[in-house]
Parts: structure tokens; sequence; C-alpha cells
């Protein structure tokens, strides 16, 4: 997903390009505007942080390009590509990360990839009702 900082700050296209370039297919995509109920729903697992209410407010600050990314070892290849959570810490110690490109800080980081297989299984559903995951998704070995 690209985050609103990213496609308010017009970053959609240099990150599709990276995507492709990394040999991943785009199999749906999707820009839309989170409600605070979606954006709360689809980080339901931070709701106890001391950061979820900024998390949200900044979800629902713009609209968000949602993509269905495939390649074998998605998820991990994914997390590579995009880097650390913290934009300032990617900066330094991955300069060539998505992250570093584009994100800000530990918040506006730009871009969410799910974490791991069986996450990336519920996300897709999440947004993509008619995608059909492969039955083997969440028995792949790249749980982060
Ligand atoms: P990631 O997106 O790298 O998987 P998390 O799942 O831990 O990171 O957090 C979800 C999102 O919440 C982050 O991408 C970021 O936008 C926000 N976030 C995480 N940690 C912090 C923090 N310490 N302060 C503010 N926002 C945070
Ligand atoms: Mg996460």
């Amino acid at each position: 997903m690209i985050k609103p900082d990213g496609v308010s700050g017009n970053y959609s296209d240099d990150i599709k390009r990276i995507i492709l370039e990394a040999s991943f297919n785009i199999v749906k995509e999707t820009l839309t505007q989170l409600d605070k109920d979606t954006a709360s729903a689809f980080y339901h697992e931070h709701s106890s942080k001391s950061f979820f209410h900024d998390l949200v407010t900044y979800m629902t600050s713009g609209p968000v390009l949602v993509m269905v990314l495939e390649k074998p070892n998605a998820v991990s290849h994914w997390r590579d590509l995009i880097g650390p959570t913290d934009a300032q810490k990617a900066k330094i110690s991955h300069p060539h990360s998505i992250r570093a490109l584009c994100g800000k800080d530990s918040q506006r980081n730009c871009v969410h990839g799910s974490d791991s297989t069986s996450s990336a299984e519920r996300e897709i559903k999440f947004f993509f009702k008619d995608v059909v995951v492969p039955g083997d998704i969440a028995s792949q070995h790249d749980e982060l």
C-alpha cells in the first residue's frame, strides 16, 4: 500500500516503477480513501499502542493506493524493498529502500507491507474480496 504521504507526494509512479523493476506482478490495484473505522480495523493489531490514534488520523488524511503484488516469496522481498519502519533509520541503514526515498519518520513512512504470509492473506481479502489467494500461501516459509 502506498500511504497518504506517498500518494499526495506524487511518489506512486516512482514506486510502481521500482515494483516492476523488482519483477513483481501487480495483480490488482485500487485508489481508495480510508475512513476511521476501516483504518482502525486494518491496523487493529496496534489498537493498544500509544501511536494508534495518530496512525488512524494519518492513514485517513488522503487517498491510499492498495496493490496486490505477486512474486515468489513476495512478502519478504517487499519488506526488504521498503526498508525499516522508521524512515529516518532507513535513510541511514537502507538508503536505497522505498521508505528512505519517500518516508519522513517513524509514522509517515510512505508505504505498507504485510509482515507475514498470513497477514498478507488477511490484508488482500480486506481490500479485494474477489481475489483468490493461493491455497498454499500460508504454508510458505517466509514468515518474518
Ligand atoms: P510496519 O509498517 O513496518 O510493519 P508496524 O506494523 O510496527 O510497522 O507499524 C504500523 C505503522 O504504524 C507504521 O508503518 C507507522 O506508520 C506507524 N508506527 C509504527 N511505529 C510507530 C511509532 N513508534 N510512532 C509513530 N508511528 C508508528
Ligand atoms: Mg506492520
